[in-house]
């Protein structure tokens, strides 16, 4: 099945200028040959600490941010050649949803008007239409269609996530980026988010690309998932192979930090918890970048970057002794 989106090798780097002539002095690279697909109808996780470059892979993604270098094909066409009519569709079928829905939101906007404006902009519809559309949206989301006429503020945090999703749903899009979308909900209200836009993802048949550094709602949510470190994938699996015998050091820690996982069941695993901070993406170690921090490091991975190969089916990491 041709995948709905496939990036290829995808690089962000900013480059920093200091002094007065404006030097460069040195690059920070956020994203650095990054490559995923997603099928049609599935979800993939991107997990890791902040300030891995999840957020900057989403933002390329929805062509908010021009790559360095590297590739982004959706429904076969590379998204960086669309022009003017070309990047409307692709603006209509790829949607995201935010961390924070209320800074998403124009807060002296009814809500029912911000559901329906991204379909207003790119269709001719009437008042009428508009007005059962978005009672219809607030419905699918589980909202009370009667509150079409409230204010932002007058809902609560997952209320207003919401409306978020259904203002995403409005045009029927493919895939969905969700960046962090439970990151700012009570414990008992994610959970609800993630059952709804698994819902969404029957009823639509979308995809979703979830960003998220909360491995138990990933778990939960995602058909595959890819584990980020230092702008680069370190390990790609399907989300029952990752959670259940993870080969790279770095996600074994991840999961090791994760008190809502029982690491127990894991069996011949042992996990050993992360040491150090994580480097600046400007000065990230040579070889692999894990290595200040790894407890299996040897002299290799100070000098040998280790490639993101194949060990089986649908599984792929980067380590020298993998
Ligand atoms: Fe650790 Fe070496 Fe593997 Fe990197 S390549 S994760 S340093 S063992």
């Amino acid at each position: 099945m041709r995948p709905l989106l496939e990036v290829t090798e995808l690089k962000k780097h900013y480059p920093i200028f200091r002094g007065v002539w404006k030097r460069k002095v040195a690059v920070t690279r956020a994203v650095d040959d990054v490559s995923f697909q997603i099928a049609p109808g599935q979800t993939l996780g991107l997990v890791g600490e902040s300030g891995c470059g999840k957020t900057t892979v989403a933002r390329t993604v929805v062509r908010l941010l021009q790559p360095t270098a590297g590739q982004i094909f959706f429904e076969g066409s590379n998204i960086n050649t669309f022009k003017k009519k070309g990047l409307r569709r692709f603006r209509t079928l790829v949607q995201m949803i935010s961390q924070d829905p209320y800074s998403s939101l124009n807060p002296l906007m009814k809500v029912g008007a911000s559901i329906v404006e991204p379909l207003a902009e790119n269709t001719k519809t009437n008042r009428k239409q508009k007005k059962e559309l978005s009672q219809d949206i607030m419905r699918k989301v589980g909202l009370n269609p009667l509150h079409i006429e409230r204010l932002p503020h007058e809902f609560s945090g997952g209320q207003r996530q919401r409306i978020g999703i259904g203002r995403a749903i409005s045009l029927k899009p493919k895939l969905i980026v969700c960046d962090e979308p439970l990151s700012a909900l009570d414990l008992s209200i994610q959970a609800q988010i993630v059952n709804l836009l698994r819902e969404i993802q029957e009823q639509l048949k979308l995809s979703y690309l979830f960003i998220s550094h909360d491995l138990a709602m990933v778990r939960h949510s995602c058909d595959s998932v890819a584990v980020m470190y230092l702008g680069k994938i370190v390990e790609m699996a399907t989300t029952v192979q990752l959670f259940s015998a993870p080969q790279h050091p770095y996600t074994q820690a991840l999961l090791a930090a994760t008190p809502k996982i029982n690491t127990k069941k894991s069996g011949k695993y042992q996990y050993r918890g992360l040491s150090g901070e994580i480097p600046s993406s400007s000065q990230t170690p040579s070889g692999c970048t894990f290595h200040p921090r790894c407890p299996y490091a040897e002299t290799r991975c100070k000098n040998e970057s280790p490639k993101l190969v194949s060990i089986s089916k649908n599984r792929k990491v980067a380590c020298h002794l993998v």
